[in-house]
Parts: C-alpha cells; sequence; structure tokens
C-alpha cells in the first residue's frame, strides 16, 4: 500500500509546556486542526500550569540541531514557526538552521508569559534582534515584546504603524503586530511597509487565554504550507485564534487554555 498523498508539513521550534495549554503542545493542536502534518523541534521543557511557569530547563543546542536536521533532511518542511528559545546561543542556531532552509519562516519572539515568566534570556534580545527577525517571513510580536525590541510602547491604534516600522527595521519580510492587549477591539496590523492589513476582531470576555501567541503563529505557519499568501494565512490564523478564544476554557486554578478543534 502507498498510503495517501502527505499532507503540507510543518515544524515548530519551541518550548513544551507541561500544561497543555501553549508552547508545542499548542502549535500541534493547531497544526492537526488546521489539517496539516505537525513536527517539533524542542528548545526547553517547562514545567507549567494554568498557575503559571514553576520551572524551565533548556535544551544543549546540539540536541536542538540534530532535531532539526533529523526533520528537514529526511520530511522536509514547507513552513517553520518558532517560539520560545530561551538563549542566545539557540536563538542564533536556529537563525541559521532556518536561514539554511528553503521554506517561509513565521517567527514568534516570545519574550515572557502572561504570568511574567521569563521565556527568554535578556542577553538574547540583541540576538533576536540581529539575527532571527531578518530571515522571518512574517514575525509577530505582541506589545509587550515590542516594547522589549523596540522600546516603542504603544499606547493605542495609532501607534501600531510606529511600531511595526521599527520592527520591520530589522528585517522580516512582514510583521503582525499584535496590539490585542489594548482596550476596544482586537486589533492587529499587518504590514510589509507597502501594504496595511488592519484586522479586527470583536473582544471576547474571556481570561483563558493561555497559548495565544503560539496558536496564532503556527495557525499562519500551517496556512502558508498549504500555499497560501502572507495576507491570506494571517486574516485565516486570525479567524482561526478568534475561535480558539472565544471558546477557551477554565482549568486548574488559574488562567485556562484557549481551545483547539472547535
Ligand atoms: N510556555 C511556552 C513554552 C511558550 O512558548 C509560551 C508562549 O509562547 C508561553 C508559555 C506563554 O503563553 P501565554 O503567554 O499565552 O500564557
Amino acid at each position: 500500500m502507498s498510503g495517501r498523498a502527505a499532507p503540507p508539513r510543518v515544524l515548530t521550534v519551541a518550548g513544551s509546556d507541561s500544561g497543555g495549554g501553549a508552547g508545542v503542545q499548542a502549535d500541534l493542536k493547531t497544526m492537526l486542526a488546521l489539517g496539516v502534518h505537525g513536527m517539533s523541534v524542542l528548545t526547553a521543557v517547562t514545567a507549567q500550569n494554568s498557575l503559571g511557569v514553576q520551572g524551565a530547563w533548556e535544551l544543549p543546542v546540539e540536541a536542538v540541531r540534530a532535531q532539526y536536521r533529523s526533520v528537514v533532511d529526511d520530511i522536509g518542511v514547507q513552513a517553520v514557526k518558532t517560539g520560545m528559545l530561551s538563549s542566545a546561543e539557540l536563538v542564533e542556531a536556529v537563525s541559521d538552521l532556518i536561514a539554511g532552509t528553503d521554506a517561509p519562516a513565521v517567527v514568534d519572539p516570545v519574550g515572557v508569559s502572561k504570568h511574567g515568566d521569563p521565556l527568554l534570556a535578556s542577553s538574547a534580545l540583541d540576538s533576536v534582534r540581529t539575527r532571527l527577525l531578518p530571515v522571518a517571513t512574517v514575525a509577530t510580536p505582541n506589545l509587550d515584546e515590542v516594547a522589549q525590541l523596540t522600546d516603542i510602547r504603544v499606547e493605542s491604534e495609532r501607534d501600531l504603524r510606529r511600531a511595526a516600522e521599527a520592527v520591520l527595521a530589522f528585517g522580516p519580510r512582514w510583521v503582525v503586530i499584535k496590539g490585542g492587549h489594548l482596550s476596544g477591539d482586537a486589533v492587529d496590523l499587518l504590514t510589509d511597509g507597502s501594504e496595511e492589513h488592519w484586522l479586527r476582531a470583536p473582544r471576547h470576555d474571556n481570561r483563558h487565554t493561555h497559548g495565544t501567541g503560539c496558536t496564532l503563529a503556527s495557525a499562519i505557519a500551517s496556512e502558508l504550507a498549504k500555499g497560501r499568501s502572507v495576507p491570506e494565512a494571517v486574516r485565516a490564523a486570525k479567524d482561526y485564534v478568534t475561535g480558539a478564544i472565544a471558546s477557551g476554557f477554565a482549568l486548574g486554578a488559574g488562567i485556562g487554555p484557549v481551545h483547539h478543534g472547535w
């Protein structure tokens, strides 16, 4: 038997969330829901639940490189997504791997979790600016990450364009500035410096949003792997994450996860 035709293949390079709400676990759930074959390169393991991150352990850089080579050299990828990269050494190694891979890369420049737990060393910020963002097809910073990377504090929708220009100056082809932490509608700005797409969704009154950022970036990567353009992929991903937030559920004593496969 030859089996059915393989679906598009998408690789996440990210950390594990033992609680299953964010990180690699959210990425693989998103990929399953969107009909692509999900694969993972683990960069770090976190002990984590609805209350926050209780511990984090980085993998050796050789282990990250070996996982990546195993996947890309045999199976191949139509898109790559990066999440928690933890240290400057890992950021630089992953940037080099992506630069040598012929597939679009969605970079979620993960800095700090919603609970305020650091997922990236502050000494790695410069490597994100100078090594990782230049190899990104799409970068997806939230407003805290924009502040960390550019010193721009976005306080209203009007500041989003200035934030996008500052992130684009580091070299990604496209940027999605996630304005979800502003009040009012959840507004994101997607731009490549010439085209602008404002993506607006009604705000859901639901605090169970753990894993939102991971889910959006993985959904963009999944849609790119299917051959969609960046604007089409980001619109479809925004719809997916809006549905996932709407059906986020309580779990444990803290913040529950967004829900996949609704
Ligand atoms: N844990 C891991 C491993 C992550 O990669 C991320 C985000 O990228 C988080 C936790 C934080 O998720 P959130 O800020 O949605 O709670």
